[in-house]
Formats: C-alpha cells, sequence, structure tokens
C-alpha cells in the first residue's frame, strides 16, 4: 500500500481558482497519475490560508492577500469524490484555540500541520522572508526545530509536514555547519510525545534543498522515538503525484520502515508498505 496524502488540486499561484481545480475532471487527472505509481491511497490536502475562515485564525498580509474561497464549499466537493479529505494547516503559536475550532468543525481524515513562518515571517517565501532580516542559520533553525516540536505538542495535527523545511533554499541560505542533529534534538520530544506521525515528503527533491523531507538523520531519531511516517509528495499538480517516490522507498527501506500510515475520519492505522509495488 503506498499513499499520497499531501496533495494540493491547484498551483499556489492566487488566480488558481476552485472553479477551475475543485472538479471531477481535475480530482481524476490526480487519480490516473496516482494509479499509474501504484498508489492507492489518495488524499487532497489544500492549504488552509486560501481559504476565507483561516482569517478567524490569524491576519497576516500573506493570509489576508489570498483567503477567499469557502472551506466548507471545498469539504463538500472533496467529500463528493472517493479521495481522503485533508487539509495543511499552518502552526500558528498562540492561535491554538482558534486552530483547533477550525479543525474540529469539519470531518477531516487527517490534518497535515507545517510551520512555514516563524513568527510573522517566512521560511519558504521571499514575500515577509525570514532569510532577509540579518538573523544568522544557527538562530533560525533553534527557532524552527522549537517551534515544529511546539506544533507537534500542540496536538492539533496527525502528520507533521515536510518535517525540516528550514533547508529547502539549500545552499542558497545560510546553512548551520557540522552535524545538524543538535537541531533535530529541539523538536524530537515533543513529536514524540505527541502521538503524530512524521510525514517523509519528496517535494524538497523539487526545491533548491534537493533533498527529501526530512533528512535520513532526522528521520532515524524520529524512528527511534516510535514516530510512525505517512508518505506523500506535495505535488501541485497531477505530474508529481507520488514523484520520486522510488528515492523515497529506498530511504525508507534503508532505515527499516515497513509500514505507511492510513487516516480515516482522523483515525490512524498502519500499513504495510508491500514489495514491488514500483
Ligand atoms: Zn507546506
Ligand atoms: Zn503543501
Amino acid at each position: 500500500m503506498l499513499t499520497d496524502y499531501h496533495l494540493h488540486l491547484r498551483p499556489d499561484e492566487l488566480d488558481a481558482t476552485p472553479a477551475e481545480h475543485f472538479t471531477e475532471a481535475n480530482a481524476q487527472r490526480y487519480r490516473d497519475a496516482a494509479s499509474e505509481r501504484g498508489i492507492a491511497e489518495l488524499g487532497v490536502s489544500e492549504h488552509v490560508y486560501r481559504f476565507a475562515q483561516a482569517l478567524d485564525v490569524w491576519q497576516h498580509p500573506l493570509w489576508c492577500e489570498f483567503a477567499h474561497d469557502d472551506l466548507d464549499a471545498y469539504c463538500d466537493f472533496v467529500r463528493s469524490t472517493d479521495l481522503r479529505l485533508g487539509i495543511e494547516a499552518d502552526f500558528i503559536p498562540g492561535a491554538e484555540d482558534r486552530i483547533a475550532n477550525l479543525l474540529e468543525a469539519r470531518d477531516f481524515d487527517y490534518v497535515v500541520g507545517s510551520v512555514h513562518f516563524l513568527r510573522d515571517h517566512a521560511l519558504d517565501t521571499d514575500d515577509y522572508s525570514v532569510w532577509s532580516l540579518g538573523r544568522s542559520a544557527e538562530e533560525i533553525w533553534r527557532e524552527y526545530f522549537r517551534t515544529l516540536g511546539e506544533a507537534a505538542r500542540s496536538g492539533l495535527f496527525d502528520i507533521l509536514a515536510h518535517p525540516d523545511l528550514v533547508k529547502v533554499w539549500g545552499r542558497d541560505r545560510p546553512v548551520p555547519e557540522g552535524d545538524l542533529r543538535r537541531y533535530y534534538e529541539l523538536a524530537i520530544e515533543g513529536i514524540a510525545e505527541s502521538g503524530s506521525a512524521i510525514e517523509v515528503s519528496t517535494a524538497g527533491l523539487r526545491k533548491r534543498a534537493q533533498e527529501i523531507y526530512p533528512a535520513p538523520a532526522f528521520l532515524e531519531m524520529c524512528l527511534e522515538a516510535g514516530v510512525p511516517v505517512a508518505l506523500s509528495s506535495d505535488a501541485h499538480r497531477p505530474e508529481d503525484v507520488g514523484a520520486d517516490y522510488d528515492q523515497a522507498l529506498e530511504m525508507l527501506e534503508s532505515v527499516g520502515v515497513k509500514e505507511l500510515c492510513v487516516f480515516e475520519r482522523r483515525e490512524r492505522r498502519l500499513e504495510p508498505i508491500g514489495a514491488g509495488v514500483l
């Protein structure tokens, strides 16, 4: 059994509308790509900040620019298909109750939790970038992994997305020297205690990082702590569904992962990856 749960039915551009992308024909393109790659379990997790209801959680200027669509219309659309219903929700420290209210009011199969921001500054976009503030790599990495641990501890999320997103820019941004486990350690206790799953995501291979999220050393620390794995591509177009899963499966095999998380109405079970699917 292979999964792809962290999928977006549309690109991140502001002009990508639900009318164009939340359609049965588009869902079928994702299904076709998935079945070609032997992926049986498929779900979508649109960005929460594309929906007007996200402004009840946070009113960052970037969200104000993007939050236009109706979250319940999205949920209704996905429920009218055979795709699992997920959402990619940002962790916003201090807004835990408001995030919980938004999530609990809908019957998601799973919630993918992401740390895209450190306070008001973004890790992975040029707008509002945390990298333009003159802070050191060490400081940003420390704050990122502390926040990730806090995100896990909040208990809001079933899956922690792209767990070392801070590396997204690769060598285009400063990277701390030496053994990076000193940063992973800042998050690992929170992750272990939370009971949430860690995402192995091939999206990093399509970014400047040119690496799977998380780094093997971080994944190994998660496994030692008993954290289960969810596998996703974070595709924003059908062509990227299950992208580079051969590399992800090789990595999972090399660290002894034999099962993947499967979700239904926020209940988790583990299914064997299965042999020779690709
Ligand atoms: Zn993300
Ligand atoms: Zn995503």
